[in-house]
């Protein structure tokens, strides 16, 4: 098949083109994202393999379908900057990669909170300029702490089991319970419940309608003070400005994040050299107790394996007219 890959950096490339076993798709990388402007370079395509901030909406669909475009492949989890219902009017085949080593992200989730914790990226500036002073370095025992897990699937799971290791008393919100973290030791309770009890809260749940800014000034405040943070799923779960004003008042002790609602203009680029016009970015990095990373909770070499080669799969799978395992269906 002749797959045209979008918003493509060298790492893509070099996992997409090891694991395209004898040469089996015609692999073309563009490096910008896929939208209404980019859209005309499908032509003489069958297949679009697409990221996490490519927007597949329905003007997209629209000038892809008119290209012969017939199904996209997203080598990621989540779906949200897919429009489904365009996609499917235009009998267009969506597959992803539900799964890829969600230990990945769940590790990335526990090392912006031993950072932010022990405060690892002073400490090694200063011992670097010969500062070898420990003054507000001050961190908390993980061991005994409540932490509060939202969406408890593959990801989840993976950094409940986690935090149970490091003696955590680990509390989750899930629309679908799991009997085998029951069985671990997870206690299920309700939203409001674990907003309330928990001193590190750590998102996992895909951004939806009904979780999209499901932390607001409304959550926060039934939160404990000096509440840990964390999100790797998606940016759009956390109202930044509400965020914000939590870390201004000292309800939000400290914030991790590897999403951002408005990421897209930003990650995945070096903008070391340009001025950055969007301010709550800005605000958000100059709080000493916050950290960001862009977008790098899949990267690891295990993932970017396992997503070449489920993304290949699924190609190969749609191409010879088998059933798709991994099609989203609207
Ligand atoms: P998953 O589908 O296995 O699990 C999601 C869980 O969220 C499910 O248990 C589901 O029941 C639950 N859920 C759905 N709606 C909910 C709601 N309204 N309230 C509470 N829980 C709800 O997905 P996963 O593989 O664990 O991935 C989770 C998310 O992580 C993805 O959707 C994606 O946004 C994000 N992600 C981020 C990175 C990264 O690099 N930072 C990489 C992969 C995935």
């Amino acid at each position: 098949m002749k797959v045209a890959f979008f918003s493509t950096k060298s790492y893509d490339k070099e996992y997409f083109t090891r694991f395209n076993d004898a040469n089996l798709h015609d692999l073309t990388f563009f490096e910008v994202s896929l939208n209404e402007q980019t859209a005309s370079l499908t032509a003489g395509f069958d297949a679009v393999c697409v990221f996490v901030n490519d927007k597949i909406d329905e003007d997209t669909i629209g000038i892809i379908n008119k290209n012969g475009i017939k199904v996209i492949a997203l080598r990621c989890a989540g779906f949200n900057n897919v429009d489904l219902k365009a996609a499917k009017s235009r009998n267009l085949s969506i597959v992803r990669v539900p799964a890829y080593s969600p230990e990945s992200v769940a590790e990335h989730a526990t090392a912006l909170i031993l950072t932010l914790n022990r405060k690892t990226h002073k400490a090694y500036n200063r011992v670097r300029e010969g500062n070898f002073s420990i003054e507000n370095l001050t961190g908390f025992n993980l061991s005994g702490k409540t932490v509060g897990v939202i969406g408890t699937g593959l990801i989840g799971a993976s950094f409940c089991k986690i935090m149970l290791g490091f003696g955590c008393n680990v509390l989750a919100y899930d629309i679908q319970e799991s009997a085998d973290l029951k069985a671990k030791g997870v206690q299920y309770k309700n939203l409001d419940e674990l907003l309330t009890l928990s001193d590190i809260i750590s998102l996992h749940c895909p951004l939806t309608p009904e979780t999209a800014h499901i932390i607001n000034t409304n959550s926060i405040s039934k939160m404990k003070n000096g509440v840990m943070l964390i999100n790797t799923s998606r940016g759009a779960l956390i109202e930044a400005q509400d965020a914000i004003e939590g870390l201004k008042t000292g309800k939000i002790g400290y914030l991790g994040i590897d999403v951002y609602e408005q990421e897209a203009d930003l990650f995945f680029q070096d903008l070391s050299e340009s001025v950055i016009l969007d301010d709550v970015i800005s605000r958000l990095i100059s709080f000493p107790n916050v950290l960001i990373t862009g977008h790098l909770g899949f990267f690891t070499k295990e993932a970017l394996e396992e997503i070449a080669t489920i993304t290949l799969n699924n190609l190969a799978d749609f191409e010879n007219g088998l059933s798709l395992k991994n099609e989203i269906k609207s």
